[in-house]
């Protein structure tokens, strides 16, 4: 994949969503794009900041904090989302490096951000990930724990919930797990839904996603 590739296929990226946004009548920007840069070394990353994009996800703590304080250097707007589980004892260096915290999903974590953040003085975004197709290896709240949970993140300890998250199963149709996503996200009057992937972000956008995630359809396929 050359650089050129790479900033053409993001561009494509984009028009795609912007035209599954009008076929649902909805805003052409009503989904924004994260660039999932996990697996990519920072010179792959950087001509996509160069092109002007700046919200970037990353799933692994450590693997971040080697690649993006530097490129942050270059480019103090680029926003970072964590979207790969994340362990209790690496909740500070979360809050210290991510804008966006995408995988709150049990109330030990919930409480080890809250310290965090308030030690920190550092509030990124958080989304609540829900476990729609309610895999045992997969991490999430199980959906009709979901709402009460984002309820409690913000009524107990006063986290910034702005949003529910979800990964369907691969084996599945994905249009009943966004709808079910959606629907929980709007129950508990969260305004963002971060769903959709390389092989179906369209679908996602048309169902009501906010933020897409999309890797491998702008930087070809993980090794
Ligand atoms: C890797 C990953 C993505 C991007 O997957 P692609 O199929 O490469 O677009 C999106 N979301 C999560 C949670 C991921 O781990």
């Amino acid at each position: 994949m050359t650089k050129i590739d790479m900033i053409e296929n993001l561009e494509a990226v984009k028009a795609r969503m912007a035209k599954a946004a009008a076929e649902a009548e909805r805003p052409a920007d009503a989904a924004s794009l994260t660039v999932v840069s996990k697996t990519f070394p920072a010179d792959r990353i950087e001509p996509v900041l160069a092109a002007g994009h700046r919200a970037f996800g990353e799933n692994r703590v450590q693997e971040a904090q080697g690649k993006w304080p530097a490129l942050k250097e270059t480019y103090p707007d680029a926003h970072l989302h964590l979207i790969g589980s994340l362990q209790t004892n690496k909740a500070v260096d979360a809050v210290a490096l991510f804008d966006v915290i995408e995988v709150l999903d049990r109330e030990k974590l919930a409480r080890a951000l809250a310290k965090a953040m308030d030690t920190a003085d550092r509030r990124p975004d958080l989304f609540v990930q829900v476990n729609t197709g309610e895999e045992a290896q997969k991490g999430g709240v199980p959906p009709g724990e979901a709402v009460t949970f984002a309820n409690w993140c913000k009524d107990e300890l006063n986290l910034p919930v702005i949003g529910m998250m979800a990964i369907p199963p691969a084996e599945d149709v994905p249009a009943p797990h966004f709808a079910l996503t959606a629907k929980l996200a709007a129950e508990a009057g969260l305004p963002e839904v971060s769903m959709g992937m390389s092989g179906d972000y369209d679908v996602a956008v048309q169902m009501g996603a906010t933020h897409v995630r999309v890797g491998s359809a702008i930087f070809g396929a993980r090794g």
